[in-house]
């Protein structure tokens, strides 16, 4: 008997895959990865929108010794660029060794999240109170975003050209706004309604006053009061508001979940929970790399990459193609020769709502960075399916470095789907695999995710860029 169950347990040594968790195996990594999600943390409160995640990490870049990248120089190994796409995108890269015609690492994260945005005639007033009309961005829950403190974040371009930022509602000194929503005692009717049509998109109004300018006749006052206040504070006119790209977003700031704080709760970690570890690890390449080292944080992934600063433009096309012409080198071969990593979140299991998932092709929050080997909805429609190769080649990259990982699908084959921005790099002939953190409650409000799988992201982006 004894021996018997000595070769199960051999064969089972040798034939299963077995499934690693981060939080059992690794407390030394369980203390970095507390530590490295302390500086995450400060990312997402100070970038909630493109432009300023895209501010904070130039800034980032700067005081790593990156310089403004100048598209007619040519650049020698080590040098250390970035550019920065109408404010709103940035590439990041280190020079490597090698010919750019051998190739780059390439990680792509996106730095856009789901939002409430203004419409270009916001502002209204109606039985005496001021509201923004909104457009919301991406895909949502659209009943997740009432009854909630929002922020105001943006510019407004006036129109002498002037740009005003604008960020109300994340001091604790600073009023905030709200969607309202019915009370139960009269939401007879609205109860009828089915989830997906609860709150409608038209009933996404954002309070934002209602005291009146004067004690006079007049009409609209409280929102003849709101426009005082913008001139005064701002120096814009109603009219201003139709160039302006303002975005009411979930004001509270990042926290742990849980007793144990092995989650992190925030606003967007839909990208942001990868564009921090891709950039951050090539911020922290030493030296000159063996491979010339690309990080890109685009902006527009939520509403299918397209627009001038999604990665559906040509501008990282462009940027590599002026690196290679600099250079002497041929942008097709180097392309060709790309290897890449999608940095996008996944959806993690809900133990709430098993029936979404299918559990052998799930990703688990602690089990590490996941894998995927494509997206898309609907058959694997819009994705970019990896080839076998190039998964052998990642799952050697991360064995090798010690990452822990999982391979993961989004959820049940019908049950929907999504996208990325890898079918958009394999466009350009570059090798591209989707990785990245599992998240919880995707796209609400307040998202949660594992800290062992941000630092895990962070680990895997290391290893990817420093593999020879
Ligand atoms: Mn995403
Ligand atoms: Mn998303």
């Amino acid at each position: 008997m004894a021996e018997e169950k000595s070769t199960v347990e051999m064969k089972k040594e040798a034939l299963l895959y077995k499934r690693q968790n981060a939080a059992k195996t690794l407390p030394a990594e369980a203390r970095a990865a507390d530590a490295f999600c302390e500086g995450y943390k400060a990312f997402l409160d100070a970038g909630k929108t493109e432009r300023e995640a895209a501010a904070f990490m130039a800034a980032r870049a700067q005081e790593h010794g990156f310089s403004e990248f100048d598209p007619l120089r040519r650049y020698e190994s080590g040098d250390r660029v970035y550019l920065c796409n109408r404010g709103k995108a940035l590439i990041l890269a280190v020079l490597g060794e090698k010919p750019l015609e051998a190739g780059v690492r390439l990680t792509a994260a996106h730095i856009d999240s789901p939002r409430l945005d203004l419409k270009p005639n916001p502002l209204y007033e109606a039985d005496e109170l001021a509201l923004f009309k909104t457009h919301y961005y991406g895909g949502i829950k659209k009943y997740q975003w009432t009854s909630l403190p929002l922020a105001l974040h943006g510019v407004i371009v006036r129109k002498d050209g002037e740009t005003v930022r604008v960020c109300i509602g994340e001091r604790d000194d600073e009023p905030r706004f709200v969607v309202t929503d019915l009370l139960p005692h009269l939401a007879g009717e609205q109860m009828k309604r089915t989830l997906s049509d609860g709150v409608r998109g038209e009933e996404l109004n954002v309070l934002v006053g209602s005291r009146p300018f004067a004690d006079d006749e007049a009409s609209e006052l409280v929102k003849l009061n709101i426009l005082d206040i913008l001139f005064q504070k701002y120096g814009v006119t109603e009219a201003d508001f139709l160039s302006a790209e303002l975005e009411a977003v979930p004001a509270f700031h990042a926290c742990d979940v849980g007793l144990d704080r092995s989650m992190i709760g925030a606003y967007g970690h839909d990208d942001r929970v990868c564009a921090y570890p891709a950039a951050e690890a090539l911020f922290a390449i030493e030296g000159t790399p063996a491979y010339t080292a690309v990080a890109v944080l685009t902006d527009k992934e939520e509403i299918g990459s397209d627009g001038n600063t999604g990665l559906n433009s040509a501008y990282l096309l462009h940027f590599l193609t002026d690196l290679c012409l600099a250079r002497g080198e041929n942008v097709r071969i180097a392309l060709s020769n790309t290897k890449s990593l999608s940095a996008d979140v996944t959806a993690a299991f809900d133990p709430t709502f098993p029936d979404a998932y299918e559990r052998t092709n799930a990703s688990f929050l602690n089990r590490g960075v996941a894998l995927m080997k494509y997206s898309g909805a609907r058959g694997k429609s819009g994705t970019s399916d990896a080839s076998a190769e190039y998964m052998a080649w990642v799952r050697r990259m991360l064995d090798e470095a010690g990452v822990v990982w999982q391979c993961a699908e989004l959820g049940k084959v019908d049950g929907g789907g999504g996208g990325t921005v890898a079918m958009f790099l394999a466009a350009q002939n570059i090798d591209v695999v989707d990785v990245g953190v599992p998240v919880l409650s995707m796209h609400a409000p307040f998202e949660v995710v594992s800290k062992l799988d941000v630092y895990m992201t962070y680990r895997a982006c290391e290893a990817f860029y420093a593999r020879r």
